[in-house]
């Protein structure tokens, strides 16, 4: 069975890499899709976006990366595939998480959503925080892979 991840991954963190690990091993191909224009103002353009998850994720051939615009549902149909991937945080992920699974089904009632929840060490990570967290000057080397990190340092300045 095929699931779809949809994100911004702007960039993506391990907490992202480790939901990705988990999906393998349920599901038999995991397509990442990265959302093109996102309501929050990115970082990184898509094709970086991109670049970055293909970085991450190595040579895993269960694994593609592919851009998307509009409504998820709606390419993941396009790609046949009636399962969508969310990674669930803390409780504070659960209520948007539920309405757009609830919203997802509404659009498109084959859509299922399946949450799967990271190593606990990582489910505090966000994008947001590991942007924040880099341009103040810290160690990130526990929330983002090298490839990462080194991207941040081309984008970001540090303030110190
Ligand atoms: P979006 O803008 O769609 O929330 P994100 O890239 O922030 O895109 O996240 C994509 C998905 O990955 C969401 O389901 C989010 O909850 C999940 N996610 C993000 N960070 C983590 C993490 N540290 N652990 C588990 N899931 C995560």
């Amino acid at each position: 069975m095929k699931v779809m991840y949809p994100g911004t991954f702007d960039p993506i963190t391990n907490g992202h890499i480790d939901i990705i690990n988990r999906a393998v091993k349920v599901f038999d191909e995991v397509i990442v899709a990265v959302v093109r224009t996102s309501s929050k103002e990115t970082l990184f353009s898509v094709d970086e976006r991109i670049e970055l998850v293909k970085k991450a994720i190595g040579n895993d051939v269960r694994v593609s990366v592919e851009p998307f615009d509009g409504l998820v549902v709606e390419f993941a149909q396009e790609k046949g595939v009636r399962t969508l991937l969310r990674g669930l945080r803390m409780i504070s992920d659960f209520e948007y998480e539920f309405q757009m699974a609830l919203t997802n089904r509404k659009i498109n009632n084959s859509m299922e959503t399946m949450f799967l929840m990271p190593r606990e060490d990582y489910s505090y990570i966000s994008s947001r925080l590991v942007k924040e967290t880099f341009s103040l000057g810290a160690d990130i080397s526990h929330f983002a892979p090298p490839d990462i990190i080194n991207a941040l340092k081309k984008k970001l300045p540090i303030k110190k």
